[in-house]
């Protein structure tokens, strides 16, 4: 007997024929004689919804008012799976974030956990209860309802995994697990049996929707045993693990592209080459909580130089409006904007033991003509960014060029 994690999202919540076959899947872990705590999302479109009449009430992302009234799509979720399974005559009970205990801290709209209370959980297994808890939703310590960003069920069931020792963590979605490219964008992506939490980690924060970040750090961090599996066509899904010392890294070069459409790249041309800038410009953009992804600076002429950084599309205008000040400011000659571009990335953990990935990349965009605007790598990833007119193409060539098509896969 197993203690098992299912997390279900909102696609899988989608209907109420969706939900029942959801509660099938429960039932099946349940009749192989396992134990069960089930996290879900709120139904497809719900949170938009919700979040859409925050706002038109003048509600922002970190209000309190706002995660109040955006966690309510889980609320309704998991009561319509405990009924779903109560109908099939099992013993079920939903819980909210706030009755399992689950702490969080007081960052409205992107709360961290700080805790889950896995004693409450435990007592309504031994009773033989099937557990089915909102996701999305914590409470802080003054009580309040708080959410963990967006897409923050699959931190949930982690977190309750975590705490609860479950043997694993099953992520429910609509894809049968985690793709080699975007096979919308690349029509012989397939799926990978086996993704390593480094890997998992850079593909997220590259823009692959399947699991959100924070969750992915949390299952590395306290070691769950994490998989990725369709609610709609039965498959081994994915298993997200750590990469083993007996595993032949030999073969591996790159797992997977991604490609990410979601940047814009601001240039602040002429300043002053001097200790003391980019940690002033950085510090203002900083504080207005906006991430800066990539950065370069180039060689300076005559004590001058260019500063040229990446951050997400939907913060470009808030991003302009500092460094249109800070231009004045530091006497600068010119900013520049650019909000169609596109960042191609490759990434695996077999590119620590091969040479070569970057000048493969580069010649492969190269021999199409795809001009390079910038680039940065770490261990285990490579990244460019392009035009985004090319941002399809590239990922196509990209992907024969490592030969991760379906022959080869
Ligand atoms: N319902 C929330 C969202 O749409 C959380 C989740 O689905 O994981 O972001
Ligand atoms: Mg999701």
């Amino acid at each position: 007997m197993a203690l098992i994690v299912q997390k279900f999202g909102g696609t899988s919540m989608g209907s109420i024929e969706k939900i029942k076959q959801a509660a099938s899947l429960v039932i099946k872990e349940k009749r192989l004689g396992n134990d069960v705590v089930v996290v879900v999302s709120a139904m497809n479109g719900e949170t938009n919804r919700l979040l859409d009449l925050a706002v038109k009430m003048g509600g922002h992302q970190d209000n309190m008012e706002t995660d109040l009234i955006i966690s309510s799509g889980e609320q309704i979720s998991s009561g319509l799976l405990s009924l779903a399974l109560k109908n099939e005559s099992y013993d079920a009970v939903p819980l909210l974030g706030h009755q399992v205990r689950i702490t969080t801290d007081e960052s409205y709209g992107k709360a961290r956990i700080s805790r889950v209370d896995s004693d409450n959980i435990h007592k309504m297994l031994k009773e033989g209860k099937i557990v089915v808890i909102a996701g999305f939703q914590g409470i802080d310590s003054n009580g309040f309802i708080t959410t963990l960003g967006r897409g923050g069920s699959d931190t949930t069931a982690v977190a309750v995994a975590a705490a609860i020792k479950a043997d694993r963590c099953d992520i429910y979605t609509d894809v049968d697990g985690v793709y080699t490219a975007d096979p919308n964008i690349v029509p012989d992506a397939h799926r990978l049996d086996v993704v390593y939490f480094d890997e998992m980690i850079e593909m997220s924060s590259l823009g692959a929707k399947v699991l959100q970040i924070r969750s992915v750090e949390f299952a590395m961090k306290y070691g769950v045993n994490l998989f990725v599996k369709s609610t709609f066509v039965e498959g081994k899904g994915t298993q997200i693990k750590f990469l083993g010392d007996d595993e032949n890294m030999e073969e591996l070069q790159v797992s997977s592209v991604a490609c990410d459409k979601d940047e814009a790249k601001i240039s602040i041309r002429g300043i002053p080459d001097k200790p003391g800038i980019a940690a002033k410009i950085f510090s203002r953009i900083s504080v207005a909580n906006i991430v800066v992804d990539m950065i370069i600076q180039n060689i300076s002429v005559e004590g001058h130089t260019d500063l040229t950084f990446t951050v997400s599309r939907k913060d470009l205008k808030k991003a302009l409006e500092i460094t249109d000040i800070l231009a004045k400011e530091l006497n600068a000659k010119e900013i520049i904007s650019d909000d169609k571009i596109a960042k191609i990335s490759v990434i695996g953990v077999g590119m620590r033991n091969h040479y070569g990935t970057a000048s493969t990349m580069f010649g492969v965009l190269a021999k199409e003509n795809i001009n390079i605007m910038m680039i940065s790598t770490s261990e285990i990833k490579i990244s460019c960014v392009i035009d985004a007119k090319y941002a399809e193409l590239a990922a196509r060539i990209l992907h024969d060029a490592f030969n991760l098509g379906k022959v080869n896969g």
